[in-house]
């Protein structure tokens, strides 16, 4: 092994743990519930998984899968413009157009993959990409594989955003991207009035609705939400989250599906799902698409639990949705805070630099529609007193 490699690496590592920002791998030994047994120890309360509808251990879904199993095997055998495409593949974006309302939707291996593959795919060299300054990563990294030029707004500022379109006026092209829900506040990005700046100055929109899929407009998203998901060009959603399987999709006019089949890296250089993950996410999208219980218990436990912390003193933030992070300010206190939860039974991880910028630390909270009224009260509890302990509130 190479000397010089080997002590970058131990460098590295010694100083991401000397500034508070090294975060050990939890492992669990139980499915992804509202109680969990992790690192060994059992009956934690989980508010950290994005298994917003509890669909990852549900009963259909995973019927679905073993089903899918003995009928089509372990693997697809290729990337789906080989031979990698079976019908299953073909009948979830069939399924997931109409869920959506669009002409066709495409599905990749994940919504990190989707990102990757849709944003340099409809952009070049002389057009211009507008995003919203905390986009998720793999928007970040999707706009770094385009050649287009890049121009950041400030977060949800329509003043800074329809700055940014008339400093591009040159461009041949204009696509803007925002997050749909924001993964790390939890609000929501002001859909109509992208749409209006967008339409005024002859620009594309794109929304990653990762953390909207399943979760807003009854499942449908936040462009269903806010009734303008025939004027967005671009929805990606991922089948990771409140879908509870693995996978991303992008949904759109029939053009765009077209375009991607033929030019998407990831859709013509790696691997099709397998065909249980197609099969269990056909199983969700019939569940959330027949039943709308799961997202209703889904937010009236997110309400319960925003009202519940911000009882107790603590600053729940600027989130509109489930996604509800507990503030705390440096990155140490952050992990003592989930130290001092996980010791009392609640697995809450904190999130620090560089996933929010430095001194925005928090604790992410995520209730789920498999919570009880118990499991939210136990957490509240123990909230209350790791709180108290260590002088947060
Ligand atoms: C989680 C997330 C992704 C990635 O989705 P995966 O399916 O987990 O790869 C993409 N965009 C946003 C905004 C996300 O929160």
């Amino acid at each position: 092994m190479n000397e010089t490699l080997q002590n970058w690496l131990g460098d590295q590592i010694s100083s991401l743990i000397e500034q508070n920002l090294y975060k050990p791998i939890v492992v669990l030994d139980t499915p992804s519930g509202a109680r969990i047994t992790v690192n060994g120890k059992s009956d934690v309360i989980n508010l950290s998984s994005n298994n917003y509808l509890g669909l990852a251990n549900h009963p259909a879904l995973k019927q679905a899968a073993i089903e899918a199993v003995e009928r089509w095997g372990a693997g697809a055998g290729a990337v789906r413009p080989i031979v990698g495409t079976m019908r299953i593949h073909a009948e979830l974006e069939e399924r997931l157009a109409a869920f959506k309302h669009v002409d066709a939707t495409l599905v990749f291996q994940s919504g990190f993959t989707a990102n990757a593959g849709v944003i340099p795919t409809i952009t070049d060299g002389d057009d211009a990409i507008i995003t919203d300054e905390l986009n998720h990563a793999s928007i970040i990294d999707g706009v770094r594989l385009s050649k287009a030029a890049r121009k950041i707004y400030k977060h949800n500022d329509m003043a800074s955003l329809e700055q940014a379109l008339k400093e591009t006026a040159g461009a041949k092209k204009r696509l803007i991207i925002t997050d749909g829900v924001f993964s790390m506040d939890g609000d929501v990005a002001p859909l109509p009035a992208i749409v209006e700046l967008a339409e005024r100055y002859d620009a594309a929109t794109m929304v990653d609705d990762a953390h909207g899929s399943g979760v807003l407009g009854g499942g449908r998203g936040t462009a269903y939400h806010f009734g303008v998901h025939d004027k967005i060009d671009v929805q990606l959603g991922t089948l990771s989250k409140a879908v509870g399987v693995m996978g991303g999709y992008i949904a759109g006019s029939s053009a765009l599906i077209d375009w991607l089949k033929q030019r998407a890296r990831p859709f013509l250089f790696s691997t099709a799902h397998t065909p249980a993950t197609a099969a269990a996410t056909i199983a969700a999208i019939e569940l959330m698409d027949t039943d709308p219980t799961f997202t209703e218990r889904l937010w009236e436990n997110a309400r319960y639990w925003k009202a519940g912390l911000q009882n107790l003193g603590f600053d729940t933030g600027i989130s509109e949705t489930p996604i509800t992070p507990v503030m705390v300010g440096d990155e140490g206190s952050a992990l003592q805070l989930q130290k001092a939860l996980f010791e009392e039974g609640v697995l809450a991880l904190a999130i620090v630099f560089p996933t929010v910028a430095r001194g925005k630390a928090r604790i992410r909270t995520m209730p789920s529609a498999m919570h009880s009224k118990s499991d939210l009260d136990d957490a509240l509890a123990a909230f209350e007193r790791a709180g108290k302990r260590l002088g947060l509130i």
